[in-house]
């Protein structure tokens, strides 16, 4: 089956900076590198890598011609992207000798997806295929709300994190992703516990300590592999692209969530975003 992925695409760029600049302050950078990234570009290379058959739904500007280049050498489809008149959406990144940063985020294209560049996956879809979003892109809570009609699974990863807008799509979805700090302050916003929102599958994601599922047989905790963490960017990107993946290969979820943990925990022992992400086959020989 087909995973389709309306999300995000960016342009990182990483600077490493003698200092991080104060206000009014210039400061020449000592070196530049541009990677792929984005929540949704992510997931996207997650899955493909955990080799699933994925599409990915979003939007670049003419400066991103590069980032689709980059995810269709990961084995994405990458037909339904389309080309706006926007800039690439990007984060500007800068990191000091002690490694501590300061981002600063555009969505650019990412929040101008064309609603024809949003339709014409769904027509494509056949019943059983699964469609995943975030909340980096413009129009995933109708784009969900179709997907389930139309006989798709629908997941969401409820980041960057905004109530409204998880609550919009509660409705229609099959599975909910999130982090801990997410399902409080989901909770603290809706009244209710992230297990009574009626979606009959929900992960909280609780970084070294592992995951927690809250499904049709109740509570189920899964232990983190431990691993030397470098470089937590991009865990939990991975984890859903992982987890949906799996799924889709017909792995009942908690095999799932433990081949999704051990591509995650290596994740985080490695520097970088989607370029850094595993393979399929590290992650089956891994011994964690
Ligand atoms: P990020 O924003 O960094 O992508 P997140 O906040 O969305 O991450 P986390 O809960 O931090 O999500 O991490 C997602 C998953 O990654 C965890 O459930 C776990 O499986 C794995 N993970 C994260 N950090 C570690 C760690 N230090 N050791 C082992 N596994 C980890």
């Amino acid at each position: 089956m087909t995973l389709w992925n309306l999300g995000s695409i960016n342009a990182d760029f990483a600077y490493r900076v003698p200092r991080l600049p104060g206000p009014g302050e210039t400061l020449a950078a000592e070196s530049l590198t541009r990677g792929l990234g984005g929540k949704g570009a992510n997931l996207s290379v997650a899955a493909a890598r955990a080799a699933a058959r994925v599409a990915h739904v979003g939007a670049v500007g003419p400066d991103g011609r590069w980032a689709v280049e980059r995810l269709l050498e990961y084995g994405v489809d990458t037909r339904h992207i389309a080309e706006v008149g926007e800039v690439t959406g990007h984060a500007v990144i800068a990191v000091d000798p002690a490694g501590e940063n300061s981002i600063l985020i555009w969505p650019g294209a990412n929040v101008a997806i064309p609603d024809e560049t949003r339709d014409a996956p769904l027509a494509e879809a056949r019943v059983g295929d699964r469609a995943v979003a975030q909340n980096e892109t413009n129009g995933q809570g109708a784009w969900l709300a179709t997907a389930k009609r139309l006989g798709l699974h629908t997941a969401y990863v409820a980041a960057p994190f905004d109530a409204q807008a998880v609550g919009a799509v509660l409705d229609v979805l099959d599975l909910l992703i999130l982090n801990r700090v997410e399902a409080e302050q989901l909770e603290a916003a809706l009244g209710r516990r992230v297990a009574d929102l009626g979606v009959p599958d929900v992960l909280v994601t609780r970084g070294a300590d592992g995951v927690r599922w809250h499904g049709a047989e109740g509570v189920q905790d899964f232990a983190a592999p431990r691993v030397e963490a470098v470089d937590a960017t991009g865990a939990g990107d991975t984890f859903a692209g992982y987890l949906l993946a799996g799924l889709d290969r017909g792995l009942p979820m908690a095999q799932a969530i433990g081949q999704a943990q051990v591509a995650a925990a290596l994740m985080v022992t490695r520097p970088g975003t989607a370029d850094a992400i595993p393979d399929l086959k590290d992650v089956q020989d891994a011994r964690l």
